[in-house]
């Protein structure tokens, strides 16, 4: 069993020969697992995101710009929901005047009802992250990226996208979609609906 969110060690950065006995960096896997980074998809994504992480003082949006420049990216695919319609359209702004391809792509594409997943109709269409992802690899995408899609339904675009995806924005329709707030309340205000009591 892993358990990396519990140890308050971490001596994978500072030293393995503190690593606690159950510790995934032991493993020996990790030397295989290893080559996978030479394969040059992954060396590039690898080496830039290395490489940005270490460069503070830039917005999530200015950073996935960076991303995109240094990997090679040209065109950019937004998978969007309709509730984040604005800022979508501002996003897409942005990385157009940036120099950037666009193809956007919003969650209730098809407007296809909830029916099919037996569910009872609506006049509001079922959110449809599977055609997102298809679309977006019919129009040959460099990267993706994920714009408030709902939880779920990011992880049928994710699923489905064959161009690597990052996310720009997470949907946290209590928190102006910021669910960390609920987590740096974990102990106060979001303790009771974090931790319900049990019976
Ligand atoms: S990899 Fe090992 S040292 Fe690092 S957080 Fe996980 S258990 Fe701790």
């Amino acid at each position: 069993m892993m358990n990396c969110a519990m140890c308050g060690i971490h001596a994978c950065k500072n030293g393995l020969e503190n690593a606690p006995k159950n510790c995934p960096s032991l493993k020996e896997e990790i030397a295989d697992i290893k080559e996978l980074y030479k394969s040059e998809e992954n060396y590039t994504i690898a080496k830039i995101s290395a490489k940005l992480s270490t460069q503070y003082g830039r917005t999530r949006m200015e950073e996935t710009m960076d991303f995109a420049k240094q990997c090679g990216y040209k065109k950019i695919g937004l998978a969007f929901c309709s509730a984040l319609a604005s800022e979508a359209k501002i996003i897409d702004k942005v990385f157009t005047y940036n120099g950037f391809e666009t193809e956007s792509i919003i969650c209730k594409v098809g407007g296809i009802s909830k029916e099919i997943v037996d569910l009872e109709k609506s006049s509001n269409p079922m959110c449809n992250p599977i055609t997102q992802a298809e679309f977006l690899n019919k129009a040959k995408t460099d990267l993706n990226v994920v714009i408030g899609l709902c939880v779920g339904h990011d992880s049928l675009f994710i699923k489905y996208s064959e161009a690597p995806v990052t996310v720009l924005a997470v949907k946290d329709r209590v928190l102006a979609h910021n669910p960390l707030g609920a987590i740096y309340m974990a102990d106060k205000y979001y303790k009771d609906k974090l931790f319900p009591p049990k019976e």
